[in-house]
């Protein structure tokens, strides 16, 4: 599954964690947990 690192909302604030909307979550999220079911793989991936 993927994670919300690999999302391209996503965007990286350190290893761990990212804002998302203005919103931060963690890296290793699963994106299925995604509470807009947003989830947009990056480009290239
Ligand atoms: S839009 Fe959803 S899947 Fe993408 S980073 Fe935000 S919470 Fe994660």
């Amino acid at each position: 599954m993927a994670k919300c690192s690999e999302c391209s909302f996503y965007q990286e604030i350190d290893d761990t964690k990212g804002d998302c909307f203005g919103h931060e979550v963690q890296a290793d999220r699963d994106t299925s947990e995604c509470p807009t079911n947003a989830f947009k793989p990056k480009e290239g991936e």
